[in-house]
């Protein structure tokens, strides 16, 4: 196991290309993970391959740094949950006071399964883009929860590992300026351009901040944090 090495789990969202990035930044070797599980909004996962040539590319030693992609199927999440992420259904409020998009087990489950990918690759270190700061409520991005998980997956592995989540306090407008900082505009116009976060799907519609419906609740907060990363950058 090397403390040098990260795996980080790739959507090809914003929060998790700038988690990539973050990873290339700091460790020597970087390896990424994504998880194919029928979400209505798979034109996400048609980006990662783009994205990480044009972050190879980006900087020279993030080039260097990046390593091999691995794609997991998980078919049986879709099919176990019934949510407006993976079924042809409206996104609201549940009773529970979750949004309909609400994938129960997911986070818990990708950290699970990218654990015992990094256990064979010689990595004990998990990057995600999970946030508990302006997020959806979701209860499994919570800092709580991921550090019980981390604390679960050393004890049942028996080995050390670390669930790192760069993204945990800060807000969307902090994530756009964190990205600035790492790789300057050209890594800001390429999160613009090449990240999807609509969740449903789109991409047809150009805005400021990047490609979407414009009204769900992921592009709402992606929206919101844009403009006011604009605001603070014009203060
Ligand atoms: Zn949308």
């Amino acid at each position: 196991m090397t403390e040098n090495a990260a795996l980080v789990l790739f959507s090809g969202g914003q929060d998790s290309t700038v988690c990539l990035a973050w990873a290339l930044d700091r460790y020597q070797r970087v390896e990424t993970v994504g998880f194919s599980y029928g979400q209505r909004h798979a034109a996400e996962l048609g980006q990662r391959h783009t994205l990480r040539e044009s972050l190879s590319t980006l900087l020279p030693h993030w080039g260097e740094r990046l390593g091999p992609d691995h794609m997991l199927e998980l078919p049986e999440l879709g099919r176990l949950s019934d949510t407006a992420l993976t079924r042809d259904a409206e996104i609201e409020l549940t009773a529970a006071g979750l949004p309909s998009t609400f994938v129960p087990s997911r986070n818990l489950l990708f950290f699970t399964y990218a654990a015992a990918l990094a256990y064979r690759r010689g990595m004990c270190i998990l990057v995600g883009g999970m946030c508990e700061t302006d997020y959806s409520g979701y209860p499994d991005c919570r800092n709580e929860t991921l550090q019980a998980l981390g604390k679960a997956i050393s004890l049942g592995m028996d080995a050390d590992f670390a669930l790192v989540t760069p993204l945990m306090w800060i807000d969307k407008a902090g994530t756009w300026a964190l990205a600035e900082q790492l790789g300057g505009t050209p890594f800001t116009e390429l999160i613009v351009e090449d990240t999807h976060t609509c969740y449903l799907g789109i991409r047809s519609r150009r805005h400021t901040w990047g490609y979407g419906c414009g009204h769900c609740p992921a592009c709402h907060l992606r929206a919101k944090g844009w403009e006011k990363w604009q605001q603070q950058k014009r203060s």
